[in-house]
């Protein structure tokens, strides 16, 4: 499903997803089950998001006969989760694409100057080559996503695409004016941000929830 006239947009419907993210959302879900949600939902995302993936041809032999069938090339991916919260997307993803490289990206925003801050950045050397998937499951204020990016583009990315599972209008309006030739891969879109910048109604705070570190509901939120 498109959004609005931002072409780069992919807002997905596929029942089993909305499934898997109403359960996600529900604040009684506990943690060991909301992480192996956050897994499933992002296979089922991660598979319509690559589904434009490159393959190349190369000859197996069936019971039957000598054949040329197409594989995916791996080491043309990397996915690039943003620290913490997209830990548990990756995990998933590397479920559909096994041993597939991984960067990461680490950011805070600054209690001053609200500016995000870089405090950890591992991508890897040939990403300039590769086909980076940055995740991240919440879209709220686009802030980290946007910065994720310099970040990727600063080290040579070249072909980027986004995936989350739940953003909010004022992240995607965010992001798609930034970004606009970036696709943008969205579980679920969500009606706005509250005032302390979380998605409404979202599923609270998706770190502390995946890690368990607080009942997902806390205003203390340094960490973007
Ligand atoms: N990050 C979260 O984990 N939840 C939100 O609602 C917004 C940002």
């Amino acid at each position: 499903m498109a959004y609005k006239n931002y072409p780069n947009v992919t807002i997905l419907d596929h029942p089993l997803l909305k499934h898997k993210i109403t359960k996600l959302r529900d604040k009684t879900t506990k943690t060991n089950e909301f992480k192996m949600l956050v897994k499933e939902i992002s296979i089922l995302e991660g598979y319509e998001a690559l589904r434009h993936l490159e393959t190349h041809l190369v000859e197996i032999e069936t019971p039957i006969e000598k054949s040329m069938q197409p594989l995916v090339n791996r080491k043309s991916l990397c996915f690039v989760p943003i620290l913490r919260a997209g830990l548990g997307m990756e995990d998933g993803l590397l479920e559909l694409v096994p041993g597939c490289t991984c960067g990461h990206i680490g950011l805070y925003r600054d209690e001053v100057t609200k500016e995000p801050v870089e405090y950890y950045c591992k991508l890897p050397a040939d990403i300039s080559e590769k086909d980076v998937y940055l995740i991240d499951p919440m879209l709220a204020t686009g802030g980290s996503a946007i910065d994720a990016v310099k970040m990727l583009k600063k080290h040579g990315a070249k072909k980027i695409s986004f995936i989350c599972i739940i953003a909010a209008p004022e992240g995607i309006e965010a992001f798609c004016k930034a970004n606009p030739d970036i696709p943008l891969i969205v579980g679920a879109l969500d009606r706005c941000l509250n005032e302390n910048a979380y998605i409404c109604p979202g599923l609270g705070d998706c770190g502390d929830r995946t890690f368990g570190t607080t009942n997902g509901t806390t205003e203390d939120r340094h960490i973007i």
